[in-house]
């Protein structure tokens, strides 16, 4: 097996106080059939010299500059054979008492083109071009720091770059932590308590059959770079877009940058106020003075984004029962990560005590693969056993899935996976017996 290392590159923060460290990684190895197969040739280009590429890249540009966090540019080996090296990484990190601020994991990268068996979500069908997509997947929904900082990415993108890109990405918040039946890197600094998240391309040229045809492009390739060396007419290093796998590089680059030179994060607390009104409380003992408010209704994206100088301001709530948040600006110009999500769930004095338990609307809403499930209780009933019940369109029952009631937010994963679409209708019962029903709409 020999002993295999992870490489990293060092740049120091000015800033000791707190001193945190900013981490973008991919893993150098790649792999065949057998994960542990150490003669057969696994170049791996998309899977994942693309990531490779993309840390390298980003060590060269930005140890140009000086940041007030660390930053860390690693290639992790081992991922292939269970995150081992990123597992090792985390662990010193947590031995060592280093604060992670963020993680960026970037593997399969570059990748434009949909192979014969991609990983879901993603490519819908075999040779389908997508190069100006990017998948964001992260743990968790409600008050989950990874999803705040996949939102923050696409945040500092939107405003830092967006205008001076000739080819405009879509960035796409997934909502499981990545594809199904799949991990990477980013999980073991999840468990270690640190937040992280992976980047990955929209399509992928996978072809995970094991069968004697075995040829996964995304691993293996009998062609060298540029050269069609085992003559079936595909050149396979063009499976990675060299202009695509630098859109990505220029997206982690802003959003590592922002989040090395952000200011503090603020604390907020969040009432309702009459009916479709809130007040949001901002607490920032370092007195920026400005401040971005974010809203969310039916998806993992904010669907307003306020600019406000006051500490404390009303702002509308809409239709449904937003999520808040709220980030610091300094002078610059510059937003600090974003606060944990609040829920105003206080009422004023002239509302209606609300029923002991609200089912909201599920987010995202339309969905493509999976959404999330939410549903408030103020009063735990009794009860013995608590279920949401998918259904079709049809009223046939599509899944169960058990929850456990605690008071506040609850939230459940639900996956339905490719290959129809409409309407569907997601229901709490407690005991056999109905206590809402909400509809959703699944898309792809
Ligand atoms: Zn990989």
């Amino acid at each position: 097996m020999g002993r295999h290392q992870n490489v990293l590159a060092i740049l120091p923060g000015t800033q000791t106080d707190p001193h945190e460290i900013i981490v973008i990684e991919g893993h150098m190895d790649s792999r065949c059939d057998v994960s542990c197969d150490v003669d057969c040739p696994a170049e791996g280009v998309e899977d994942n010299a693309s990531g490779t590429a993309l840390v390298m890249e980003l060590a060269r540009v930005m140890s140009q500059f000086t940041f007030n966090h660390t930053l860390v540019f690693m290639v992790t080996t081992g991922e292939e054979q269970g995150l081992v090296g990123a597992e090792a990484f985390a662990q010193f990190c947590t031995e060592e008492g280093i604060t992670v601020k963020a993680v960026f994991n970037n593997d399969v990268i570059g990748g434009i083109l949909c192979g014969k068996t991609a990983s879901q979500p993603g490519c819908m069908s075999e040779n389908a071009v997508d190069s100006t997509q990017v998948r964001l997947f992260s743990a968790g929904s409600f008050n989950s720091p990874h999803k705040s900082l996949a939102r923050y990415t696409k945040l500092q993108y939107k405003e830092e770059l967006l205008a001076s890109e000739p080819v405009p990405m879509t960035i796409t918040l997934m909502s499981p932590e990545d594809r199904t039946g799949r991990g990477g890197d980013h999980i073991p600094f999840r468990e270690a308590g640190y937040t992280a998240i992976r980047l990955t391309s929209a399509n992928e040229h996978g072809d995970a059959s094991n069968g004697p045809d075995y040829h996964d492009r995304q691993h293996t390739s009998e062609d060298i770079l540029g050269v069609d060396t085992d003559g079936d007419l595909m050149i396979d290093s063009f499976f990675v877009d060299f202009n695509y796998l630098s859109r990505n590089t220029a997206i982690n680059a802003t959003a590592a940058a922002m989040a090395a030179i952000s200011p503090i994060t603020p604390s907020i607390t969040v009432t309702k106020f009459g009916i479709g009104k809130a007040i949001v409380e901002i607490d920032d003992p370092s007195g920026y003075g400005l401040y971005r408010v974010g809203k969310r209704l039916n998806s993992h994206d904010f669907d307003t984004l306020y600019t406000t100088s006051k500490l404390v301001d009303t702002f509308a709530t809409g239709f449904g029962v937003p999520i808040w948040s709220a980030a610091t600006v300094d002078e610059y110009g510059i937003e600090s990560l974003f606060t944990p999500d609040y829920l105003a769930t206080t009422t004023s004095i002239k509302e209606e005590v609300p029923q002991a338990i609200e089912l909201l609307q599920n987010r995202p809403n339309p969905f493509d693969e999976a959404t999330w499930i939410h549903f408030l209780v103020h009063q735990i009933p009794d009860y013995t056993s608590a279920v949401i019940v998918i259904r079709d369109g049809q009223g046939r029952l599509l899944k169960e899935l058990p929850v456990q009631l605690k008071v506040g937010l609850n939230e459940v994963l639900y996956t339905h996976g490719y290959g129809a679409s409409g309407m569907m209708t997601y229901s709490l019962v407690l005991d056999g017996q109905l206590i809402a029903t909400k509809s959703m709409v699944f898309a792809n």
